[in-house]
């Protein structure tokens, strides 16, 4: 039997227990063959309400256990992952669409994220203060609650666990909705992982479906607090509803991120750099190279090579192993990237490579350039392996340029490293790579956008995951009752 056993979970939901789901069953598709994969079941509002009320009740037990205890259950989920990293590689790969070296990451990074966490149950929960009053106080860190977890298809395993880790190791119970287009390779892998790692009962439920369980998610009146990462668009009704029930949304949302490509950089390197931050997994990484900011003195070499690179890379089945470029994960999405890249080319853009679909869900990697702000393949996220180009003059020209957006979550710089530090104080951005591409994540390491890309908070790391996954309690305490005038 395989660790995923599909007799276990087919057809059905988490709660408590697999069981079927009051929302019916949907498939599991493989994007490159259209084939069926699995079927999985759907929640229903009802069941969501169910799972909140059990994981309310389960999460006290929970948070009262010793911290080694709940240590134990995350260092044996981060060994999991490591044991059966190639079978749920291949589920990665072949329902997400992502080839077999992005398929590996995302369970090292699972992994990693989850012995990160096994590391936070043993760290100060809070603060001695000093006081002005004959006593002694503190501020110390409580778990949240019940915690709602939502997550988007594109890195669809690290973008779920990266809040289920922490948020249970800080003694919170959490509801997981994975995106309906990666539901066993980001939800059921991650329930499995953790039944099998021993944790409690009720703790994790798993409840599938659309945005109409997600919504579901935020409003059961048991959740504390909601860490959603996906669209802007999406992200924006999220905390609307979590404001109106006084709840606290993490949101990590959308990016269109600039690479600045300074006077005298390494071509050869930088069109390297360039290829993998707008192509990585078809260009579907919130992190994604979205625009290509470069000197004048480089720009119609650095096109030509970019272009050179985007024909050469292989495009196929991913499961071949042979392959850089999978599919798009579904025709909404193939439209979309397409209809953006053939505005942009009607309206005067030219296409150095790419601009067409191969067959099925392939698209081309394309390269645009002579594109100005008033394209929308400049100014959208794309979500699709399409690289826009534009030259700039002097520094300040490429800094006005990388903050013209409404998101700020990444931006890379390729060249000097002096100059690239006075740009970096500059720029509008949760992060700033310097001679690297913009697509980087680790767990220990704060990730969250400024502007449109998210509403402020960070995740990853001890201190971020503290303040995303606790409250604080002031807690105060004198040897005998106070005196008072009355
Ligand atoms: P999406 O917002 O459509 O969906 C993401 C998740 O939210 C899915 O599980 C979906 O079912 C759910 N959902 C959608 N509408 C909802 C609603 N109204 N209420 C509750 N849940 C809802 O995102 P997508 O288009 O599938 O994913 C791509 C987007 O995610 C891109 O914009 C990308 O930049 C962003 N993203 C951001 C990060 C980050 O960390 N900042 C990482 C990856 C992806």
């Amino acid at each position: 039997m395989t660790f995923l056993g599909d007799s276990l979970w087919d057809a059905k939901i988490y709660s408590s227990g697999w069981k079927a789901g009051r929302g019916g069953t949907s498939a599991a598709v493989e994007p490159a063959t259209g084939d069926t994969l699995a079927s999985y079941g759907v929640a229903s509002r009802e069941d969501v309400l169910d799972a909140s009320r059990a994981a309310a009740a389960a999460q006290k037990e929970w948070a009262a256990r010793k911290p080694e205890e709940r240590a134990a259950v995350l260092r044996r989920a981060g060994a999991l992952w490591e044991e059966h990293a190639a079978e749920l590689d291949e589920w990665i790969v072949r329902e997400s669409g992502g080839i077999p070296a992005k398929a590996g990451l995302e369970t090292h990074t699972a992994a990693n994220e989850c012995h990160e966490a096994a590391a936070l149950p043993g760290l100060p929960a809070g603060e001695v203060l000093t006081t002005n009053e004959d006593r002694w106080s503190f501020a110390r860190r409580r778990p949240a609650g019940v915690v709602s977890v939502i997550s988007p298809f594109n890195f669809p395993l690290i973008l779920g666990i990266r809040a289920v880790a922490p948020a249970l190791a800080l003694g919170n119970a959490v509801l997981l909705k994975p995106d309906p287009r990666t539901t066993v390779c980001a939800g059921v892998s991650i329930m499995r992982v953790f039944e099998e790692a021993g944790l409690p009962a009720g703790l994790l439920s798993l409840l599938p479906g659309g945005a109409d369980v997600g919504a579901a998610l935020v409003e059961a009146p048991e959740v504390r607090v909601i860490a959603f990462t996906g669209s802007t668009a999406a992200g924006r009704k999220i905390g609307e509803s979590a404001a109106r029930l006084l709840k606290r949304a993490h949101l990590e949302l959308g990016g269109n991120s600039a690479m600045i490509v300074l006077p005298g950089a390494d071509l050869a390197k930088a069109a390297s750099a360039a290829a993998f931050g707008s192509f990585m997994h078809q260009g579907q990484i919130c992190m994604a190279t979205g625009r290509h900011l470069v000197h004048e003195d480089l720009y119609e070499d650095y096109v030509a090579a970019l272009a050179d690179k985007a024909r050469n890379l292989p495009m196929g089945d991913p499961k071949s192993g042979t392959v850089a470029i999978g599919p798009i994960i579904d025709e909404g999405q193939l439209q979309r990237i397409d209809g953006l890249v053939q505005s942009a080319v009607s309206a005067g853009a030219r296409l150095a490579a790419g601009g067409s679909v191969r067959d099925g869900l392939f698209y081309h990697p394309t390269v645009l350039a002579d594109l100005d702000d008033g394209h929308d393949a400049w100014s959208q996220e794309i979500f699709g392996p399409v690289a826009p180009v534009r030259s700039f003059s002097t520094l300040d020209e490429a800094v006005k340029m990388a903050n013209d957006s409404s998101y700020g979550l990444s931006v890379s710089i390729l060249g000097d490293v002096g100059e690239a530090m006075k740009l970096a104080d500059r720029l509008e951005s949760g992060k700033v790579h310097i001679n690297e591409q913009t697509v980087s994540d680790e767990a220990n390491s704060p990730f969250g956008g400024v502007k449109d890309s998210g509403n402020g908070g960070r995740i990853g790391g001890a201190a971020a995951n503290m303040e995303a996954f606790t409250e604080v309690q002031w807690l105060t305490m004198r040897p005998e009752i106070a005196p008072y005038p009355f």
